[in-house]
């Protein structure tokens, strides 16, 4: 079997692997991106882009469903689950393609089928004409992502036991639907389904849901589910799921108060994911792994390796898409032998509930659990005239800052985190703000346009430093 020799290629085609194509096509990198399933990997495929498509949908039935108070009445909403479905792969189709043509534009080579290392530079991949082998001189990055985790008791048949990939899919919609998980996955899913008529239960092992939040940026989100119709069971661990005679499944629970029972016509396991290191004979590379199975990377995203780099997922968390891209061109710099390196001070954060919660830096909690000297700023979203006239007006800005300069005069920001309408998009601002080392005071200086949800920021960061305009102050 001959040889194809590269500069560097890329084992995997989600977002961190190709915008690592990319980023090296730029940088006249002689590069290959070898994919086995379809350009786009989780995000682009049935992670982000599909379930912000059905969000999109879901919350459009509830706000036309409520459109009363505004004075128009609306009858007769019906979901056509066939034609969602046919809407949400059409921008799957549309954006996969866009990738595998930006790919090509960039001058990266996209090669289609499933590769495994043979020693730290060379890998043999299998496509559907047989098997080829590829070298790279540079480097190889490792970007092959992850997978849900399975748990004891619930066997996955893709029909009636799923995972999040089935989950963005459901046609027809099941009348019952009970999620094992409420993280991210189970909370944005779950939003989804009620709003489109499904009965939903979610059930959690932790206390409360979005356990890692800080608890009042969850509170809004809980109770607007729960009106939505969500039923939570909180503090539980899910045991296993049972097909019955007619189709059915029985989900036995067992809740502090004993063992309990849940009816489901089909049961969404989202227990967290984890990192595909195993099928890529890893070990012929050399590579460490953590006790996880993540690559173990530097700020360089190098592994232990010289030439293998890791990126994304499967280099460890946080699990989101938007870091492993960011990796990806880390490494593509580095391996064209520039200068960059990770720093994770202003890494955001969006869960697509509705209302939305965006975070970046630290919470409230880490910042007074760290014994740092800090002001606190906030502003309700009931306060903004913006969000009264779009009537979203659940939730809150909250500004973290920390004491600091000559006489502990100066505040700077270390942490943002909202609930609230467009929450995901709000937080930009903030990530900047981090970025560049902000204050409190240059974010209550800066204009806002009014009206707009963007004032809310200003009004959290004046709220800060005892300036808010349009609340009281302490
Ligand atoms: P997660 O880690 O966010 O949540 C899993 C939840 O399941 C936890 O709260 C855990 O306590 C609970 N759990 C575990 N075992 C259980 C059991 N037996 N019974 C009941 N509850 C149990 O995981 P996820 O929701 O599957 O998401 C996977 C990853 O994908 C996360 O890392 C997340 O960051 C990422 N993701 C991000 C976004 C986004 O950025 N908007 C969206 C979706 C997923």
């Amino acid at each position: 079997m001959s040889t194809k020799v590269y500069d560097a290629i890329v084992l995997g085609g989600g977002p961190g692997g190709y915008v690592a194509a990319i980023r090296l096509g730029q940088l006249k990198q002689k590069t290959l991106v070898i994919e086995k399933d379809t350009m786009g990997g989780v995000c682009l495929n049935w992670g982000c882009i599909p379930s912000k498509a059905l969000i999109a949908a879901a919350n459009l039935v509830e706000k036309v469903k409520h459109a009363d108070v505004m004075g128009i009445t609306v009858t007769g909403v019906a979901v056509d689950s066939k034609k969602l479905q046919g809407w949400k792969n059409g921008i799957v189709k549309k954006l996969t393609g866009g990738v595998n043509t930006l790919c090509k534009a960039n001058g990266a080579e996209v090669l289609m089928g499933e590769a495994r290392f043979v020693s730290s530079d060379t890998l043999e991949v299998t496509t559907p004409e047989g098997k080829v082998l590829v070298q790279a001189t540079k480097g190889i990055i490792v970007a092959t992502g992850s997978r849900p985790v399975a748990i004891p008791g619930f066997e996955y048949d893709g029909k009636s036991i799923i995972t999040a990939k089935e989950g963005v899919s459901l046609d027809p919609l099941p009348k019952r639907l009970t999620i094992i998980g409420g993280g991210i996955i189970g909370m944005e899913l779950g939003g989804v389904y009620s709003k489109l008529g499904v009965e939903v239960t979610i059930v959690e092992f932790m206390p409360s849901v979005l356990a890692t939040m800080d608890a009042d940026l969850v509170v809004p989100v809980v109770k607007a589910m729960t009106k939505s119709g969500v039923k939570f069971i909180t503090g539980t661990k899910a045991k296993s799921a049972v097909k019955q005679a007619d189709g059915s499944l029985l989900v036995t629970l067992e809740t502090p108060e004993g063992e309990q029972k849940v009816a489901a016509d089909v049961c969404l396991v989202a227990v967290g994911m984890k990192p595909n290191s195993d099928a890529i004979s890893i070990e012929k590379s050399g590579v460490i792994l953590d006790k996880r199975g993540h690559l173990v990377i530097d700020e360089e995203c190098r592994t232990n390796v010289k030439k293998v780099y890791a990126i994304g997922d499967v280099a460890g968390a946080p699990y989101l898409a938007h870091k492993a891209s960011k990796e990806g061109e880390i490494a593509a710099e580095v391996i064209a032998g520039h200068k960059s390196a990770r720093d994770w001070r202003a890494m955001p954060a969006a869960t697509f509930t509705h209302p939305e919660i965006a975070n970046v830096g630290l919470s409230e909690r880490e910042a007074r659990e760290k014994g740092l000297d800090i002001v606190v700023g906030k502003f309700p979203f009931a306060a903004s005239g913006r969000a009264m006239a779009v009537s979203e007006t659940d939730g809150f800005v909250k500004v973290i800052a920390e004491r600091v300069g000559k006489d502990k005069k100066d505040h700077k920001i270390i942490g943002v985190h909202i609930v609230g309408p467009e929450a995901s998009d709000l937080i930009s601002e903030a990530a900047l703000a981090l970025e560049m080392d902000a204050y409190v005071e240059d974010m209550a200086l800066t204009v806002h346009p009014h009206p707009t949800l963007s004032e809310t920021m200003m009004e959290a960061a004046k709220h800060a430093i005892g300036e808010a305009v349009h609340i009281m102050n302490r």
